[in-house]
């Protein structure tokens, strides 16, 4: 897996191990003789607590990154797999500095879905899409802006995905 530099190491170490099916869903667990009865999704509680699910097929997921796509405008955002997000920013017909920002944005939403999942599962917190896609844009700006050499961008073009 490409590491996104401007992404805090956390959000990189989540996502490669969910891309190794390593991190601790219900469905993962099991595989490891862990049962716990409770084996749904809690956003939509129509497909199981696995990682494909939440990061991908939950309804939850499907409306993050249609915003998403349509923010970044990259079309045919179509993903069967956290491989195939983590690979988006390299089919995309972008630049450069796009490709980057978008390989990051990839990151950081997987890491909220997971923050929203863990927040809902134990503290009854539910998420909509919208919640989720404002963290994701404004946090995802203040990494980008502090952490890569594009410290001068700024909030509007962010939000247009224009970079100078
Ligand atoms: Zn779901």
């Amino acid at each position: 897996m490409d590491w996104c530099n401007w992404v805090p190491l956390k959000c990189n170490i989540f996502v490669w191990r969910a891309e190794m099916d390593r991190i601790a869903t219900v469905e993962a667990l099991a595989k490891r003789g862990v049962l716990i009865s409770d084996d749904m999704c809690f956003h939509c509680r129509s497909g199981p607590d696995s990682v494909d699910h939440l990061l991908v097929g939950c309804e939850l997921a499907l409306g993050l990154w249609e915003k998403i796509s349509f923010w970044c405008r990259v079309q045919n955002f179509f993903a069967f797999s956290v491989r195939d997000l983590l690979e988006m920013s390299n089919y995309c017909n972008k630049g450069a500095t796009e490709k980057a920002a978008l390989q990051g944005i990839v990151v950081i939403a997987c890491w909220f879905l997971w923050v929203a999942r863990n927040n809902h599962r134990f503290s009854g917190k539910r998420c909509c899409v919208d919640d989720i896609f404002s963290e994701v844009r404004s946090t995802s700006f203040l990494w980008f802006k502090q952490r890569s050499k594009f410290g001068e961008i700024v909030w509007l073009d962010w939000c247009k995905f224009v970079f100078m």
